[in-house]
């Protein structure tokens, strides 16, 4: 089998109203969704998505007549383009995809197949009182989650401090709460200081009383031994690492045992093929591997089927609060909207391939961009 053309469509959906995520100072009046699509000579198309794909411009030709099974080859050239330009990583889930329904396998399977489902945690994303985050647990609950998320952004902590226990007050035991500061990386506009270890460590402390789960990045990204300090000094789990880019930070944070939950997103942070090889380096250091999923409906899918692959984590990340950030806009691109069972539980579809069926008329009707490179790499067309 051979690659025999690389398409790249943008889709672009109207948020109104706006998302206003905790991290972003901008709220979000669109969304953006890129998908690649990997042409075969045996008719069979791969598709992969939850990223830019700005850099592959001018590299199409690198994959082009390559043997989609040479995924190892193809990573080291993504990892290439990534050095010099931009993440291009869904190319590689659309080679997994393409990889599966040429075999007939899901993805997970390939991967290792250590389970096919695991309890997702609702992930919400926006600041709201204390007493309407209270009410969106309670909703979770009713439909089956086990565990949560909660974001930080309030002007002063106190204030995210108590949206915690307003949650923990209102659900009991009925639900793991986690906390995500988002103190690790920034939209490009951001330029508020972010916590120091003194900060960080204050708040791991108050968040202990309340029995959260676990503190997701307290630090910046690259403070790989200011998280380790902090992990000696707390007895809840520092996560962390869904914005480091490659292999090699992992190896550093690994060595010196910065985080108990390593979040490495497998559509911006090195594909399956790599974020596989991380998630056994920091489980074989007695570390959990839990992917950061947030990007769109394609790449939580994705990350899903590395996480039953391989994962010893208990959850996975499943972006969600409803209305603002509901599974239909996330998935706006595919027929079929992810959601948990009744028991809490993401299971990973049977199809070949990564099982993502996509909406023809939602593609229609959202396409904004289109890039095409075939066999004879001569044309570049747009429209
Ligand atoms: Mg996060």
């Amino acid at each position: 089998m051979k690659i025999t053309g690389i398409e790249i469509k943008q889709y672009l959906l109207p948020l109104n109203p706006p998302f206003k995520a905790a991290w972003d100072p901008e709220p979000r009046k669109k969304f953006a969704t890129t998908i690649v699509y990997v042409h075969t000579d045996e008719g069979i198309t791969g598709v992969g998505s939850g990223d830019l794909m700005m850099g592959l411009e001018g590299h199409e030709h690198l994959f082009i007549g390559q043997d989609p099974f040479a995924i190892e080859r193809h990573a080291q050239v993504i990892e290439n383009i990534d050095f010099h330009y931009g993440r291009c990583w869904p190319l590689d889930l659309a080679i997994w995809d393409l990889m599966g329904k040429a075999t007939g396998q899901p993805v997970y399977k390939l991967l290792g197949g250590k389970t096919n489902k695991l309890l997702a945690y609702a992930s919400t994303g926006e600041i709201v009182t204390p007493e309407e985050r209270a009410e969106r647990a309670l909703r979770f609950v009713d439909q089956g989650f086990k565990a949560m998320k909660i974001r930080f952004h309030h002007k002063d902590v106190k204030d995210d401090i108590k949206v915690v226990e307003a949650v923990r007050k209102a659900v009991g035991d009925k639900l793991e709460i986690m906390v995500d500061a988002n103190q690790g990386w920034k939209m490009p506009w951001d330029v508020e200081r972010t916590w120091d270890l003194k900060m960080a460590l204050q708040v791991a402390q108050e968040l202990e009383k309340l029995n959260v789960f676990w503190l997701e990045e307290p630090l910046p990204s690259h403070q790989f031994g200011l998280m380790a300090k902090l992990r000696d000094k707390v007895d809840i789990r520092i996560a962390g690492g869904e914005m480091n880019r490659n292999w090699y930070d992992f190896r550093e944070m690994d060595k010196v045992q910065s985080l108990d939950v390593y979040q490495p997103d497998v559509a911006l942070a090195g594909g399956i093929t790599k974020v596989k090889k991380i998630a056994d380096l920091v489980q074989g250091s007695g570390a959990w591997f839990s992917p950061h999923t947030w990007t769109n409906g394609i790449g939580l899918l994705a990350n899903l089927h590395l996480a039953v692959g391989v994962s010893n984590c208990p959850y996975l990340e499943f972006p969600y609060d409803p209305p603002a950030w509901s599974n239909e806009r996330r998935d706006y691109v595919q027929k079929e909207k992810l959601m948990i069972d009744s028991e809490g539980y993401l299971v990973a579809p049977e199809m070949p391939g990564l099982g993502i069926v996509l909406d023809e008329e939602a593609l229609k009707k959202y396409e904004i961009n289109h890039f095409y490179v075939g066999e004879s790499n001569k044309t570049y067309q747009t429209t």
